[in-house]
């Protein structure tokens, strides 16, 4: 029988380290956890959140609703062909622990993901990605509960609409679905991407030439080791702010005024802008208003350095957008989810 428990401060449940308190709050361990939920008619009426591991969310208030945390777990090898294999992993498992059961295996797809918080089931809602890698090269499908029916869905790579850090689930399907079970396509002939950020230095450095999928793996960690401040130090959801995208147009008007700007041109011609920059420029890498910051090494961080409230750090989103639009006429998508 699951039970709904009440008035549960959510401080330890989101990597910011907010303090605020969920009217309601349940736990699902499994499929049929999340079924009985919404047939159970709990759920009628009322605000809804499907809490993963909180690495990806400020709360602004107290939640006044019923927080569906998910917990179920589970890492499954369920075909295996002659150069690849679909892995099946529960939405409650750690991200980070997927990865490093599928590079023990060596099987290769997610390595260059090693090392992002959060759990396996939030993956697919922002087609996380790092070092020139998103979930949706790896993707195969998921499975998910309609939290209006109770029902059993499945989406296939097309029908999750993925871009840049975005997915269906963050658009049309926001907060209408709860993920249970992530596949994923990992190949046994691993194409490695070293060309992005400083893996291939890394791997140089410590005189690596022919590296494994383990070795880009521990390689990517050490150099996120080392730039971003761990959650459970300092509190913070990672990149606070999308890299904007914006015309080759404009991008030339900005480059001609800042020849130093880092530009990335994307496949469809339009070119990507590096927000930390942007906002380093504004001079607001390190700043601080009370315990809400931007991080000293890393500006697209915004960060709690102990009783920041998720007012104090909204405020200070604010402000960061406010600058960056003046100087550099680009305005900054928040990539954090905001309740
Ligand atoms: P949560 O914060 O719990 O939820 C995020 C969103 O997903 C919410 O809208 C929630 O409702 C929804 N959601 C969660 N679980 C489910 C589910 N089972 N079904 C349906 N909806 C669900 N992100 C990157 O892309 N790349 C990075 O390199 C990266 N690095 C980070 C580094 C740090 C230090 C931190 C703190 C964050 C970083 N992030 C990064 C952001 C974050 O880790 C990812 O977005 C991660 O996928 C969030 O997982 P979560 O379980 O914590 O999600
Ligand atoms: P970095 O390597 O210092 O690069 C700064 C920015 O430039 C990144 O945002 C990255 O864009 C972009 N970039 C760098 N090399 C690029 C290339 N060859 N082609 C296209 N774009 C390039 O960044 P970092 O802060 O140390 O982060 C490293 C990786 O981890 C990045 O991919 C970043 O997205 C990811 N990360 C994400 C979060 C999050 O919360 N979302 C937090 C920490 C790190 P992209 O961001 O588009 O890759």
């Amino acid at each position: 029988m699951l039970k709904i428990l009440e008035n549960i401060q959510l401080k330890p449940y989101n990597t910011f380290g907010i303090s605020a308190v969920a009217r309601e709050f349940a736990e699902i361990r499994s499929k049929d956890d999340a079924i009985e939920l919404v047939k159970s008619g709990v759920l009628k009426g009322k605000l809804h959140l499907v809490l993963g591991g909180g690495s990806n969310i400020l709360f602004t208030g107290n939640f006044d609703g019923i927080v569906i945390n998910v917990l179920n777990k589970g890492i499954q090898l369920i075909e295996e062909h002659d150069d690849y294999v679909l892995v099946e992993a529960a939405a409650g498992e750690v991200w980070h622990d997927l990865v490093m059961w599928t590079v023990a295996q060596g099987w290769g797809g997610l390595e260059n993901l090693s090392l992002i918080p959060g759990s396996v089931g939030a993956g697919p809602v922002q087609n996380i990605g790092a070092y020139g890698v998103e979930l949706k090269d790896c993707f195969h499908s998921l499975k998910a509960i309609d939290l209006e029916t109770g029902k059993e869905i499945q989406f296939n790579k097309a029908e999750c609409s993925f871009g840049y850090r975005d997915s269906i689930f963050k658009r049309e399907l926001k907060g209408r679905i709860l993920i249970h079970a992530v596949t994923f396509r990992l190949s046994k002939r691993p194409q490695l991407k070293l060309g992005y950020g400083a893996i291939k230095q890394e791997l140089e450095f410590t005189g690596i030439n022919k590296p494994t999928v383990a070795e880009v793996s521990d390689a990517v960690c050490r150099i996120r080791r080392s730039k971003l401040p761990d959650p459970a130090i300092t509190g913070n959801a990672g990149s606070f702010f999308k890299n904007p995208v914006v015309s080759a147009t404009s991008a030339k008007i900005l480059q001609n005024q800042y020849p130093g700007m880092p530009v990335y041109p994307q496949p469809d011609e339009t070119i990507k802008l590096a927000a930390g920059w942007l906002i380093e420029q504004c001079g607001m890498k390190g700043y601080r208003e009370d315990d809400a910051g931007v991080h000293p090494k890393q500006a697209l961080v915004l960060v709690n350095y102990g009783n920041a409230s998720g007012f104090g750090i909204i405020s200070l989103a604010g402000k960061i957008q406010n600058k960056v639009l003046e100087r550099f006429g680009v305005k900054l998508e928040m990539e954090v989810n905001i309740f």
